[in-house]
């Protein structure tokens, strides 16, 4: 149904939450997926288990900073070299950064920019050409933020709001030949959320107990936190040929927390 046996994805920062549950979403569904990220045991052990229940042939890893573009480069003739080319791109590596106007230094503002922009930018150009040749897909991992900021996450609002911007320009400039689309998430049980619970004040919470009180402190209508599979099955339908009227598009996976109509 979603057409995705054969299909060949990179998904950056794949070793780890929504990436490593996108990379096994669309593994289930018969793609054959290449995953980068920066820490190369982590990324080894989980490449392992990828390889262990998909076939080797299925599952290329790499270590790469997505911020050294000419690492992305390398890897992306690394993935050509195995899969022969591309169909869909998933920008998904990336973490969030709490601070306020008042806290927020140059050099941090910098940094966050940096990250948001350049972590869709510098694999974008190294696989283009790919994903042009293929008619393939972009997939752009967003926040919510980017649509509604949040004064204790500024710099993390602007620069989001600054890749909701390229995914518009990009759907138009790469228009026929690659669809580029992104998700906004909310809360999403991963990355920061999984270590700010491991550091709960009170050890004896459960998960269960603590995300359902963070949930309903952030007014989350469903009145829980999503899960990474849940983020990965809307990442999976944009990169698949499922998706092949849709593009310039931004899927809201928040549980309902987005207010703007
Ligand atoms: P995780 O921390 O669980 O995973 C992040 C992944 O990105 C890891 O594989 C990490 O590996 C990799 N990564 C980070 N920086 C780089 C880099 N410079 N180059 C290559 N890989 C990198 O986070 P989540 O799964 O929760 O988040 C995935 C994406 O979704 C992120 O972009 C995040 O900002 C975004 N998001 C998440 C939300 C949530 O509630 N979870 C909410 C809104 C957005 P390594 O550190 O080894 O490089």
């Amino acid at each position: 149904m979603l057409g995705l046996e054969k299909k060949r994805v990179v998904v950056t920062g794949g070793s780890s939450g929504i990436g490593l549950a996108t990379a096994r979403w669309l593994l289930e569904a018969g793609a054959r997926v290449a995953i980068c990220a920066r820490n190369e045991s982590r990324l080894a052990d989980v490449a392992a288990v990828l390889r262990r229940d998909f076939g080797d042939d299925h599952v290329l890893s790499a270590p790469v900073d997505v911020l050294d573009a000419e690492t992305v480069g390398r890897f992306a003739q690394q993935v050509r070299d195995a899969f022969g080319g591309l169909d869909a791109l998933v920008n998904n590596a990336g973490q969030g950064r709490q601070s306020t106007f008042a806290d927020t230094d140059d050099a941090a503002w910098r940094d966050e920019w940096e990250l948001k922009l350049f972590s869709q930018v510098n694999p974008a150009r190294a696989f283009e050409t790919d994903l042009r040749q293929s008619n393939g897909a972009l997939v752009m991992v967003n926040s919510l933020l980017a649509l509604q900021p949040e004064p204790h996450m500024v710099c993390t609002s602007a620069a989001r709001a600054g890749v909701q911007s390229l995914l518009k320009s990009l759907s138009v400039e790469w228009a026929p030949d690659v669809r580029v689309n992104g998700i906004v998430l909310g809360l999403v049980g991963s990355g920061q959320w999984t270590k700010r619970f491991a550091e709960r004040e009170d050890q004896s919470v459960s998960r269960e107990q603590w995300y359902g009180d963070l949930a309903r402190r952030k007014g989350i209508p469903l009145g829980r936190l999503g899960d990474p599979s849940e983020a990965a099955a809307a990442i999976g339908f944009l990169a698949s040929p499922a998706a092949s009227y849709i593009t310039g598009a931004t899927l809201d996976v928040s549980g309902g927390l987005a207010r703007h109509i």
